[in-house]
């Protein structure tokens, strides 16, 4: 027996263990101290009461010999496919509810679909990245190219006609940079798809905090892409399921690659397939949680927790404004990527942050090379702790650097 020893590859794990570990060294020595985290990339709002009626309501129904439900459909059931089919419908994406598969998150998705490829495909992730796409491709022994996201391109890359790749990783709005692309510059992803035959997978996890109805939400608004892209989608951040579990992914029915006779294999069929042999579907309870809420009035409530922490994300940004510290995201994101006030490494900012003001973040270099000199902090907060972290971060800047 031998072990996939590309496991060997794989970095240390330990961005958000370290902050942890560091975190409540501090808190030992000083138990005095308040500290504030605005680290976490969870959220904090409770589920939509509607959502919760839904669930209660369904899960009642499984305790009914007449409703009660065994196995489902592996890749979901046909109301929830259909919800989110509608979802789409309303802003102008025509997606056919075969095309939505459900599942237990976008995390899972983007690591699961991965058994779709051949080895010897070459992937592009942009440097910072969520570390999902990189490790789970370490596993397979696939060859990574990172596409470098700075303070020139707005932590946004575009493609580079010199460099190719089979599978390109596009995350918008993104974590951890907060950076929204445009419908031109998704354009030239699909442009560079089609002339190079590969794969995008887009990533949209953060679409629900997306304000301005010019900038995409989904790859599908770029034409083209139906034949070049996969979604994945989630309803962690749209409407607080982190801890409920259900994402879907959507991949159009045009989607082929030609297999070596040079005969399209349907991406679609694969993914089925994929599914229907390795996972066994959404619990019911969760999914009529998930249908109620994507309905109007499980929407509202959504949204109305989504404006709380672009609220929270609006006092962030202000203050780094009136500080005139550098910053991307903040606005259709609930991150806020800045760069390290006094020339600092990121770890190094981490600890200083914390020592002087009692506020903790997620050091920019755990996300990649280019993450050196930046740093995240999240909108998931409460007010409160916001606006009193964002207090402590105008003393810091104005008492200028400690020794
Ligand atoms: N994709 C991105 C970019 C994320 O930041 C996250 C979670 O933080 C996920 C996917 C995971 O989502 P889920 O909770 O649906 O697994």
């Amino acid at each position: 027996m031998k072990l996939n020893e590309n496991y060997l590859n794989l970095q240390q794990n330990y961005l958000f263990a370290e902050t942890a570990h560091r975190t409540s060294d501090y808190i030992a020595a000083h138990p005095e101290q308040k500290v504030i985290r605005l680290g976490i990339g969870d959220v904090t709002l409770p589920l939509a009461q509607t959502v919760v009626a839904a669930m209660e309501k369904a899960a009642a129904e499984m305790g009914e010999a007449a409703t009660f439900r065994g196995y489902g459909p592996e890749q979901g059931y046909d109301f929830l496919r259909n919800a989110i089919a509608d979802y789409y419908a309303k802003r102008g994406v025509a997606i056919d509810p075969s095309e939505v598969f459900i599942t237990d998150g976008a995390k899972s998705d983007t690591g699961n679909i991965t058994d779709l490829f051949a080895q010897d495909n070459v992937v592009m992730v942009p440097d910072p990245v969520y570390p999902v796409y990189v490790d789970t491709n370490i596993m397979n022994g696939r060859k990574i190219l990172y596409a470098d996201a700075d303070k020139e391109n707005g932590f946004l890359p575009l493609p580079d006609e010199n460099v190719h790749a089979d599978i390109v990783y596009i995350c918008s709005p993104n974590n951890p940079t907060g950076a929204v692309y445009n419908k031109e510059q998704l354009a030239a992803w699909v442009v560079y798809a089609k002339k190079e035959k590969a794969l995008l997978l887009f990533d949209a996890a953060y679409e629900a905090f997306v304000g301005d109805t010019e900038l995409p939400r989904s790859i599908f608004e770029i034409p083209g892409a139906r034949e070049c892209a996969i979604e994945f989608c989630s309803l962690s951040k749209t409407a607080g399921f982190t801890g409920t579990r259900c994402g879907y992914t959507i991949v159009p029915k045009e989607l082929a690659f030609p297999d070596a006779c040079g005969n399209p294999l349907s991406v679609r069929q694969m993914w089925l397939r994929r599914q229907t042999t390795k996972f066994n579907g959404v619990s019911y309870v969760i999914q009529r949680g998930a249908e109620a809420a994507f309905s109007e009035e499980g929407m509202a409530e959504c949204r109305g927790n989504i404006a709380f922490y672009k609220e929270n994300a609006k006092i962030i940004a202000e203050t780094l404004t009136e500080l005139g510290i550098p910053f991307f995201g903040g606005i259709h994101s609930p991150y806020i990527w800045f760069e390290c006030p006094f020339g600092m490494e990121s770890w190094e900012f981490f600890d200083y942050m914390l020592d002087t003001i009692q506020v903790v973040g997620t050091p920019g270099a755990g996300f990649g090379k280019n993450g050196t000199h930046y740093f995240r902090l999240t909108a998931f907060g409460s007010r409160e702790n916001t606006t009193e972290a964002m207090e402590r971060f105008r003393d810091m800047i104005a008492g200028g650097k400690k020794e």
